[in-house]
């Protein structure tokens, strides 16, 4: 009876594959890939047969048509019975519809399926960054959602954006947005914070020779700043944390109550 398991191999090549990620795809008759290149021919070492869904991504090519082809592969193996793998960079349930819809259709269908964790993004960024998302909060928006939608936010946290190259971009189809594009984000982000707020540009290292990048920019600036399909938008705090005196008064007269 056919089965899948989605996994991610982490975001630096040999460096964060969990041990379950590493026996799911040695112990799989199929293994499809989404990663890097070199990630997924470090995965073609592991099993003999492993396919890349990457050549379904297109310039100008509607995303969830993208996604849905993936689907179809993914599925396809499973209803012949197969044990099928789906790696996924990163953690794959990450700022990623495929594995979700993948393991939600599998179950749907009666097919034994689950997610396995990985090392995401988000964990290289706290790690690199120093930053604890306990200390403040953290939440954390896909760009363009961000934008479409209205949404309340808190800027005595941090504020995490994905896929800010993306920002704006109506057709779900672009590789790169526009300076214009960009520029109704920094708008949209001036409503909250000063133009002089420092942002980052984060991206983590795909390789262990490369170096992490953390670029910090005035927000009045970010519409020229340089962006790739990788790069995380990471915007500290701009206000204090105010304290909740109601809150506070009602948890202190309890205490008081309760001795
Ligand atoms: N599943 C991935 C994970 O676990 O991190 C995320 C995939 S999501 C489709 C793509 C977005 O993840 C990018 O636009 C960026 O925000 C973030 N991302 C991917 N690679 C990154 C890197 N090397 N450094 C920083 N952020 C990255």
């Amino acid at each position: 009876k056919g089965s899948l398991v989605c996994v991610g191999p982490g975001m630096t090549l040999g460096a964060h594959m969990s041990v379950r990620c590493r026996s799911h795809i040695e112990n799989a008759e199929v293994v499809f890939t989404s990663c890097h290149p070199l990630m997924e021919s470090w995965i073609e070492t592991m099993n003999p047969d492993v396919r890349s869904l990457q050549h379904l991504y297109a310039e100008h090519k509607d995303r969830r048509i993208t996604y849905r082809e993936m689907l179809v592969r993914i599925m396809a193996e499973v209803r012949q019975g197969k044990r099928v793998v789906g790696a996924f960079y990163g953690h794959p349930g990450v700022f990623a519809q495929v594995p979700h819809h993948a393991i939600a259709k599998a179950r749907e269908e009666g097919f034994s399926a689950h997610m396995e964790p990985g090392i995401s993004a988000e964990d290289c960024l706290y790690a690199d960054m120093g930053i604890d998302p306990g200390a403040f909060g953290c939440q954390h928006f896909e760009t363009s959602q961000f934008m479409f939608y209205h949404r309340r936010f808190d800027p005595t946290a941090y504020l995490i954006l994905w896929q800010v190259a993306l920002a704006g971009d109506l057709t779900i189809s672009k590789r790169i947005s526009s300076r214009g594009e960009r520029q109704i984000l920094v708008d949209l982000l001036l409503q909250t914070y000063p133009a002089d707020h420092l942002v980052a540009l984060y991206e983590c290292p795909t390789l262990i020779t490369d170096k992490v990048r953390i670029d910090w920019v005035p927000l009045n600036k970010l519409a020229d700043a340089q962006l790739q399909p990788i790069t995380t938008l990471v915007v500290p705090p701009a206000q204090k944390l105010s304290k909740n005196t109601a809150i506070l008064a009602q948890l202190e007269q309890l205490h008081k109550l309760e001795g």
